[in-house]
């Protein structure tokens, strides 16, 4: 038995979070959910983002469960910096060091021309994108925001330590191993020192994964790859901006956004029983939000992610994804998938499509 912590937030984030949290519940009666409060919704009831209970019910849990937050109610100057709903995702990053996201990218069979690329560009397409999600440009100090001599200027600093890439490396290798043995690494170490040092430091874990192909990539090579021949990649590692950037590219690959999940994983426990959060790559998507037309799949997959990584359940994951592949190919297809004024389902009717299929 374990116990999930189920943060659904904001926008669209309850909406799919209820749909894999009842695909959940049904291949693992077992578990306990803890649901909490997180992001908007959590800031509007007790004024922060990561209420005090949030948080102790994350420490109490096995893994999380995370929907999205924001939403434009809460842009620009109208809530403080360190409150806005995304200070809770940083929180939870940065506090239990999830410092390894995984995105993995697949085109479902029947889904190939839901795709903007070319049929046979994207057919069979089935890639993970390794991004470093807590060091780099986003958080390294300083960060300023002002005027000098009557100038407004803006500094932001890129910063790697070489533990920082090792371990994210080596996140990549151990997956690549397991896959096609294949891993590209993406830098700019034509013109970033930190990039200067990804690929050294790539080149050196190398020799500990005799058995895997590495192969560096600068990162606009990369953007420009990933829509000219994405089957090229099986594994990318990458740095925190790059990944940011490069997965959701690689996420349009496979015809939605709101079909990609990701797990973030932190140090420590034994494989298969690692703490971590999952959650859909995407936003809150404010624009259609509390209409039941979001896409529920990411959640789902996000499920499956938590069942393989944090609880040991190969056997759940894989129901849950044979069930969502056997969804597309029987043709139900949520709105952003569907074919120009062909029919589609509704969130909770995708939900229970891919219910029946369990
Ligand atoms: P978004 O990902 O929310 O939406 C981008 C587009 O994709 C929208 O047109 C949306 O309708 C569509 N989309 C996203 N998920 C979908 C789904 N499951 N089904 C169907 N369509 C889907 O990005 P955005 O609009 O730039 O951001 C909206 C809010 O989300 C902002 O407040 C932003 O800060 C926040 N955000 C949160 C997270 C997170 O919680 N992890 C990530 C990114 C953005």
């Amino acid at each position: 038995m374990s116990t999930i912590a189920v943060l659904p937030g904001d926008g669209i984030g309850p909406e799919v979070t209820r749909v894999a949290v009842e695909i959940l519940r049904r291949v693992r009666p077992q578990d306990t959910h803890g649901e909490y409060l997180v992001g908007g919704a959590a800031y509007e009831r007790h004024g922060t983002p990561i209420p005090d209970e949030t948080k102790a019910g994350v420490e109490r849990s096995d893994a999380v469960l995370f929907g999205a937050v924001g939403g434009p109610q809460w842009d620009g100057d109208r809530v403080p910096r360190d409150l806005r709903p995304e200070a809770a995702l940083l929180f939870l990053r940065t506090h239990f060091e999830l410092f390894a996201n995984i995105r993995p990218v697949r085109v479902f069979p029947g889904l190939e021309d839901a795709s903007t690329l070319k049929r046979e560009v994207v057919e069979g397409l089935d890639l993970v994108v390794v991004r470093e999600l807590t060091g780099g440009v986003y958080f390294a100090k300083p960060k300023e925001y002002g005027e000098r001599d009557g100038i407004p200027y803006a500094l932001d600093t890129m910063l790697y330590r070489k533990p920082e890439i090792v371990r994210i490396l080596r996140v990549g290798f151990e997956i690549a191993r397991t896959r096609r043995k294949l891993l590209h690494s993406v830098d700019k170490q034509n013109a970033l020192e930190t990039s200067r040092l990804w690929r050294k430091t790539a080149m050196e874990v190398a020799a500990d994964y005799p058995d895997v192909s590495l192969k560096h990539v600068l990162v606009d090579n990369a953007a420009m790859q990933l829509v000219r021949n994405p089957k090229q990649f099986d594994v990318i590692v990458t740095e925190n901006m790059f990944g940011d950037i490069l997965s959701d590219e690689a996420a349009m690959l496979g015809g939605s956004i709101g079909n990609c999940a990701s797990a973030s994983l932190g140090r420590g426990g034994e494989p298969g029983r690692r703490f971590g959060l999952y959650e859909p790559i995407s936003g809150s998507a404010p624009d259609i939000a509390g209409q039941n037309l979001a896409n529920p799949t990411a959640a789902i997959l996000s499920a499956a992610m938590l069942c393989r990584q944090s609880l040991d359940d190969a056997a759940a994951a894989e129901r849950i994804e044979r069930a969502v592949e056997a969804a597309f190919a029987s043709g139900a297809r949520t709105r952003d998938l569907a074919a120009a004024g062909a029919a589609y389902l509704s969130t909770t009717a995708f939900g229970e499509a891919v219910a029946a299929r369990l």
